[in-house]
Formats: C-alpha cells, sequence, structure tokens
C-alpha cells in the first residue's frame, strides 16, 4: 500500500460525497480504499467522468499492485517504518546475500529484498523474497517488525 495518508488520497478523489462507493462520503472511502477494503474501480465517478482523469491516472499509479505483491501477498507501508532495519538482518534471503547486512542496515548488493536508505526500510527487490516460490510460510519480516510496517496478506498459499 502506499505511503500516503487517506487525506493526501481524499484530495485526489471527486470531493462530492455521492456515496456511489458505497460509503458516506469520500474521506471514508478514502480510508477504505487505503486499508485495501475497497477498490478504485468503486469509485465509478472517477472512471465515467473526464474531468477526473488527470486524478485517476494519479490514483492508478499509487494503487497498481505489481504482480510481486500480487504472488507474495508482502505489503510495505513506509509510513509506518521506523527504519529499525530488523527486516533486512531477519530475512534469510537477505542475510544469504550479504555478510555485511549483519548489525547493519542492509547490504549494498543488489539482490535483497529489503535495505535501509534514509532512516527507512526500502524495498529492493521483491523477488528475491522466498514467497515468490513455493515457501508461502515465511513471515519472519513481519514477526519482527515492530510497527506493523510489514503486512503479509494471504495469498492463499
Ligand atoms: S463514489 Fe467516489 S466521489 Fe462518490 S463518495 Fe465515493 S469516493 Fe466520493
Ligand atoms: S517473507 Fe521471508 S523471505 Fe520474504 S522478505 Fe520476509 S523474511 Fe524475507
Ligand atoms: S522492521 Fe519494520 S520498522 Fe524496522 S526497518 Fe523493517 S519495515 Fe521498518
Amino acid at each position: 500500500m502506499p505511503a500516503m495518508n487517506a487525506f493526501q488520497i481524499y484530495k485526489l478523489l471527486p470531493q462530492t460525497n455521492c456515496g456511489k462507493c458505497g460509503e458516506a462520503n469520500c474521506m471514508a472511502y478514502a480510508v477504505q480504499l487505503l486499508s485495501g477494503k475497497k477498490k478504485l474501480e468503486d469509485c465509478t465517478p472517477l472512471f465515467q467522468e473526464p474531468k477526473y482523469a488527470d486524478k485517476l491516472k494519479q490514483l492508478q499509479e499509487i494503487f497498481t499492485v505489481t504482480d510481486e505483491v500480487k504472488e507474495t501477498g508482502l505489503v510495505f507501508h513506509e509510513d509506518k517504518c521506523t527504519g529499525c532495519g530488523n527486516c533486512v538482518m531477519v530475512c534469510p534471503e537477505d542475510v544469504a546475500a550479504s555478510h555485511l547486512i549483519a548489525g547493519g542496515k542492509g547490504s549494498r548488493v543488489e539482490g535483497v529484498v529489503f535495505r535501509v536508505e534514509n532512516g527507512k526500510a526500502k524495498i529492493i527487490d521483491l523477488t528475491k523474497c522466498r514467497r515468490m516460490g513455493t515457501q508461502k510460510t515465511c513471515r519472519v519480516c513481519e514477526m519482527y517488525c515492530g510497527t506493523g510496517a510489514i503486512e503479509i496478506r494471504s495469498v492463499g498459499g
């Protein structure tokens, strides 16, 4: 999910509070959209009215879910990340990629899932996550992230 708050999303919505999305108003919809309980398609005016085309384009860029996120179920909430580095140090793939990771904030090598940069974790390459394959049980990073910045959603495996 994007590193944006509901008000920032609200600013990209029609702000007419028409209720077509099933929510009482656009702000409530923004909250549901961020939590993944609503889809962009639920706000039909965005798609039907040409005057919202620019906003729709921006929202689509924000909410496009990559194939890697669909496959792993791993969603990173940057706004909740404190940059502690736990995810880097406990991820078996990151540790295997470079010994420099242990005790640090992440290796410079590219074959890692996470790295901490400028006080925030960053996903470098989600294709390195074990959940891309058959090991859907790995969720160590989520377990050791104390802030809820890493969320692993069920992907049916
Ligand atoms: S359908 Fe769109 S414009 Fe209407 S209330 Fe929901 S978010 Fe707002
Ligand atoms: S789920 Fe496992 S392999 Fe994937 S990033 Fe988290 S700790 Fe690493
Ligand atoms: S463990 Fe969580 S809070 Fe710490 S750097 Fe990783 S994502 Fe951020």
